[in-house]
């Protein structure tokens, strides 16, 4: 290890375990090291580089903005951030856009919508907003309090109050838990992420939003790392044919720049009004104009090789020596293995292939696009490292 990693170690706060990796370039689904190793990126930044690294037609979107105007506030029109929106809103049938910077300031700003409709609605005491157990929706003070995991909590309390958890595919506890409070929200991940790649039970999904229509309850689905094609459909939802009120997205919506999405339907999508929300970098038009440049390419197509790619990693991995089980939706794969999670990663690193974890699980969230010579490289690699000695 180098210099940087010295440097790093001393003048960059210890909030993350980095692995002894000094990451220099990339290309498409290859990333190399300051010492010139290659290794195929299973990981894509978690699931943020969605078209792979340094993208060529992400990077002229991004360049031909970059040296129009990088940036102008939002009390200005530009053309990235009105076009990103016309574009999320015909895709999906939702109705207006807010944009944000990640995925917490995305659920900040569903969490807001929210609370503001049932105030309006129903009243001010109806700000209850019911996760489940075992989510992630992000590290800000309210988003922690969504997330349905102690462990995020303990020295930062007091979070902000109003969030309760239920468990998954539980839908009578649910419902319940959602009478006996005055419930502004339900907020789901159709595939928990974080929480060890588990997609939830198609029957609990569609009870809950049948639920939360007929008792005007807003439904947000945090799509942040579901969404933008990972599920093999544009969004996770679309694969429980549900229609949520309040749509949160993220991190493979930008490719690799910073940009937050709270897509508003029907219902929601006057709630806010001047002044009630806003955010200095959202909707930046060099973020944005990449953006645009990877839902247009999220078509049919591609959505149809996602889960053609998907198929292939679940049946070479399901039948694999050293593996329990394999879960998840699309290009969002969790794999259960007899060895530690960490083990697997770490032999997967030293044989070139970066790839993730999550709770007790090894993560793959691969581009959208990754070659399926490059994925069976990897795939193969995993496998192998899979396999108890
Ligand atoms: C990553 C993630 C977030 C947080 O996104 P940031 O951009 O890190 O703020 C929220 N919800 C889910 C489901 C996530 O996976």
């Amino acid at each position: 290890m180098g210099n940087l990693t010295n440097i790093d170690k001393q003048f960059v706060a210890n909030t993350y375990n980095r692995f002894p990796i000094e990451i220099s370039h990339g290309k498409g689904a290859a990333v190399y090291d300051t010492d010139g190793k290659r290794y195929i990126d299973m990981g894509t930044g978690i699931g943020v580089t969605a078209f792979g690294i340094a993208d060529d037609a992400w990077k002229d979107a991004v360049i031909e903005q970059l040296s129009k105007v990088q940036h102008m506030s939002n009390l200005y029109y530009t053309e990235p951030c009105a076009r990103l929106a016309k574009l999320l809103c015909e895709k999906t049938g939702m109705k207006k856009v807010f944009f944000s910077n990640s995925g917490a300031e995305a659920n900040e700003c569903a969490i807001k919508v929210a609370r503001k409709y049932a105030a309006e609605k129903k009243g001010k005491d109806y700000y209850t907003i019911i996760t489940l157990e075992n989510s992630f929706h992000g590290r800000t003070l309210t988003t922690l309090a969504a997330t349905g995991q102690e462990h995020y909590h303990e020295l930062f309390c007091p979070l902000t109050p109003g969030f309760v958890h239920t468990p998954a595919n539980d839908f009578e506890a649910l419902k319940a838990l959602a009478l006996q409070n005055k419930t502004a929200a339900i907020m789901i991940e159709c595939i928990q992420g974080e929480g060890g790649v588990i997609a939830l039970d198609a029957d609990f999904v569609k009870k809950t939003a049948a639920f939360a229509k007929e008792n005007d309850i807003i439904l947000i689905v945090d799509e942040v790392q579901t969404g933008n094609g990972r599920s093999g459909e544009l969004y996770a939802y679309m694969n429980y044919g549900i229609e949520p009120d309040v749509v949160s997205t993220a991190k493979g919506l930008g490719g690799g720049l910073p940009i937050g999405a709270a897509l508003l339907g029907e219902k929601t999508e006057n709630v806010l009004g001047f002044g009630d929300h806003g955010s200095t970098f959202g909707g930046n038009p060099v973020s944005a104009a990449g953006a645009v440049s990877i839902i247009e390419r999220i078509d049919e197509k591609l959505l149809s090789d996602v889960r053609e790619k998907s198929g292939y990693i679940f049946r070479e991995l399901g039948s694999a020596p050293g593996v329990e089980s394999v879960s998840g939706m699309g290009l969002m794969i969790g794999i259960k293995t007899k060895k530690p999670a960490g083990d697997v990663v770490r032999a997967c690193m030293e044989n070139g292939v970066l790839c993730l974890t999550a709770k007790d699980k090894v993560r793959l969230l691969p581009s959208l696009n990754m070659p399926m010579e490059i994925l069976k490289e990897a795939i193969a690699i995993i496998k192998n490292a899979c396999k108890e000695d």
